[in-house]
């Protein structure tokens, strides 16, 4: 008797793998091919601009009052007549996000009066050293109108 029931038990167990067998793989052949990621997926951050071209950042350091794990630096400069770099009385002269403490949790981006500082949905960003991890104002600005976007989400939130 429990031999048939074993029989049968693995007869159940074939016929789940065969079922499989013949479904559409679901394997994501990366890094030629990209999973997608959701809209409201929080990855690599950014520093927006306007559409002139002016920074949005205004120094305020909110973003880095709001980091849980103090990862961001922010100093910042005045604006003058001869160097207008953002429509408030200030920029951001110094932002680094230091991106080994970084736990994506978006406060940064909540806290951010202007909606300058974003998480996009990059997720590839394996390094070599620990100072490449240190994210300065030059990799996280985003290029100026004339150039080429480099990330596509979250630009048209306002
Ligand atoms: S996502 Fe969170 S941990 Fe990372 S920089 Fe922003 S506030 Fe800090
Ligand atoms: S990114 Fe936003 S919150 Fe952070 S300093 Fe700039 S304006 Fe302030």
């Amino acid at each position: 008797m429990s031999v048939f029931s074993d029989v049968a038990a693995l007869l159940v167990g074939l016929k789940t793998t065969l079922g499989e067998t013949f479904k559409p793989h679901v394997t994501v052949q990366w890094p030629e091919e990209k999973s997608v990621r959701s809209e409201r997926y929080r990855g690599r951050h950014y520093l927006r601009r306007y559409d002139n071209g002016l920074e949005r950042c205004i120094g305020c350091e909110l973003c880095a009052a709001a980091c849980p794990v103090g990862c961001i630096l922010v100093i910042a400069a005045e604006n003058t007549a001869e160097n207008r770099v953002s429509p408030g009385e200030r920029y951001a002269k110094v932002y680094e996000i230091n991106m080994l403490r970084c736990i994506f949790c978006g406060y940064c981006e909540e806290a951010c009066p202007v909606q300058a500082i974003v998480l996009g949905p990059e997720y590839e960003l394996s390094n070599v050293s620990r100072e490449q991890f240190i994210y300065t104002k030059e990799m996280l600005l985003e290029p100026s109108p004339q150039q080429p976007p480099l990330y596509a989400g979250k630009k048209s939130q306002h």
